[in-house]
């Protein structure tokens, strides 16, 4: 073998090896990014200058009726940013178990919180110190066919209210997922792809709620009208829910439609093309995040009512793994954003699973449809990771629909000036809500970014920057912002925004004048904004 031969092999063998360290890298990589977390994710907090907390005194006698899940430690929610020391949590299963840890804490000198699956991102479902209901246990439900109505605990997440309510009912208003509990989107008022329907408010008939001082009260838009309206989108301040009577709709076959456009032209087809349009029931949209058509392109979902009545049994949304890869992955840089726009555009579509195909249905020719519950049932599993060092939030913003465009040309300039890592940008409607803390005054379009962040302390730094832009960019429009995400907003933005906010805070001493109920939401700004 002659030199150069020997140097050839040589070369082979290392570029052989340097490829298998490469594949081996690049597989745990995707490995990491698709994998399933174990349990929730725990990030170190966000530094709020706060000492760690005190000993609490206890009354061992009241202790032993309140059923403890744990006692001490601490609490977290869905950002993974919000680690706070709490009292303990407690399980609640029947009404009773709120009216003793109620007691409990009065007796005690506690506060109490109340909380969903804590998905709100700001420790709105707990405080420092304080018992927190988890209300999850709380989740027992009934329909009334006639009156089309369900009547349902406030710990069922709309995942148990769909599997109740299928083949035939489908829940009329929810979130774009369905992990959350009933109590937890009436707390925030919830809104979601129904662009006819509204907040999760509007169909509340009625609910049942337990004061601070442990009385029981059933309020609706005619009955108790003040503090219905407090209750719905009051962030658990003004009272416990326990059931809510909600109005379902008929669980519909719909025929998928995707729509690219640009979001210039998205206002003009939204009032002229799909407002006007019964037979469009879904509708949302979802703004490129790719650095070439940087929220300009959009694809719009749409889900057109079909005659099909043939509905197969629930099953979850998949494929996880590939979703939660593509989704990490874009997280890396700009080609890999760039591809997850083009699979967004181009794969998903043949993806997607297709519940009820048109010849299964009515047999005249390939098609895929599918049913209400099928499209809302989704738990957004592959959003969660494990991944060290960083997190992703959500901010949601709510403008006149005749300054949309001005104020995504707005947030463009923020997010890129700012190098945000923006991952999703989605766009929904929403009407006039009368809830006394309401976000949105008049027809509006909401702007939901999914962003990126360190958790170190330069990433909050970067992240209170830029959300204090986007929130001055949407208040410039006439626009508001979503309360249930970090509270990183000044009093000044939150005044501007919620000029009802003042009201808001009376009105809960007036309820709770012992400030019982709390959350670290209200500790922040009672005392900055209140009278
Ligand atoms: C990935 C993701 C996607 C989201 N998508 C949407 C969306 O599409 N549309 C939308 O509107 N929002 C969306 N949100 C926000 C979400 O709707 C709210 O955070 C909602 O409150 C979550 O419900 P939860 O059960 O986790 O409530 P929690 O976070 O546990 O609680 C939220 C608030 O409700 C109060 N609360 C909870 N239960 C009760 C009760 N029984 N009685 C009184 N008060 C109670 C809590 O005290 C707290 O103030 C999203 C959030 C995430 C993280």
């Amino acid at each position: 073998m002659t030199h150069l031969q020997r140097a050839l092999k040589r070369a082979l063998v290392i570029g052989i090896f340097l490829c298998m360290l490469l594949a081996v890298i690049v597989l745990r990589k995707a490995i990491d990014y698709a994998t399933e977390p174990e349990g929730d994710k725990d990030c170190p907090p966000v530094p709020t200058g706060a000492g760690p907390s005190g000993p609490v005194r206890i009354q061992p006698a009241v202790t032993a009726s309140v059923v403890w899940v744990q006692r001490g430690g601490t609490l977290n929610d869905a950002s993974c940013l919000s680690r706070t020391p709490v009292y303990g949590v407690v399980a609640v299963r029947e009404l009773d178990d709120v009216r003793t840890a109620l007691a409990f804490a009065r007796d005690n000198g506690l506060k109490i919180s109340v909380a969903g699956v804590r998905h709100s991102m700001g420790g709105q479902a707990f405080a420092r110190d304080a018992i927190v209901l988890d209300m999850t246990r709380l989740n027992r439900m009934s329909l009334d066919t006639q009156a089309r109505t369900v009547t349902v605990q406030s710990g069922a997440t709309w995942h148990d209210v769909q599997r109740f309510l299928h083949p035939r009912f489908a829940v009329k208003a929810m979130q774009s997922a369905d992990v959350f509990t009933v109590g937890g989107s009436i707390s925030v008022n919830a809104h979601g792809m129904d662009h006819r329907a509204g907040s999760v408010g509007r169909t509340v008939r009625s609910l049942r709620v337990m004061l601070a001082d442990g009385t029981v009260h059933t309020v609706s838009r005619t009955d108790n009208p003040r503090l219905f309206n407090l209750v719905v989108g009051g962030y658990g301040l003004f009272g416990v829910i326990l059931d809510a009577e909600i109005d379902v709709t008929e669980n519909a076959v719909y025929r998928p439609e995707r729509r690219v456009l640009r979001y210039r032209d998205f206002p003009g087809v939204f009032a002229g093309e799909i407002a006007t349009a019964p037979q469009y029931e879904l509708m949302y949209g979802h703004l490129s995040t790719a650095p070439h058509s940087y929220l300009d392109e959009m694809i719009l979902y749409l889900y057109r009512r079909d005659s099909a009545r043939v509905i197969p049994p629930l099953a979850e949304a998949r494929p996880v793994k590939l979703r939660r890869l593509i989704f990490n992955l874009a997280k890396q840089g700009s080609l890999p954003m760039r591809l997850k726009w083009l699979a967004e555009k181009y794969v998903e579509p043949r993806l997607e699973a297709c519940p009820v195909s048109r010849s299964q249905a009515q047999g005249d020719g390939e098609a895929c449809l599918v049913s209400r519950n099928h499209r809302m049932h989704d738990s957004m599993r592959h959003l969660k990771n494990s991944l060290e060092g960083e997190t992703d939030v959500l901010q949601e913003y709510f403008v006149p629909r005749d300054r949309f465009v001005e104020f995504v040309d707005r947030a463009r300039s923020v997010l890129r000036a700012r190098g945000a890592n923006l991952l999703n940008a989605s766009v929904r409607v929403v009407h006039p809500e009368d809830n006394t803390l309401t976000y949105a005054r008049g027809e509006m379009f909401a702007l939901a970014l999914y962003l990126n962040q360190s958790t170190n302390a330069a990433g909050h730094a970067h992240m209170r920057a830029l959300t204090g832009e986007l929130i001055d960019a949407a208040a410039g429009v006439g626009g508001t912002f979503f309360l249930p995400y970090q509270l990183s907003y000044t009093p000044e933005q939150l005044r501007r925004a919620y000029p009802q906010i003042r009201e808001f805070f009376a009105a809960k001493k007036e309820y709770d004048p012992g400030g019982l109920l709390s959350s670290t939401f209200y500790a922040k700004y009672a005392p900055l904004v209140g009278d």
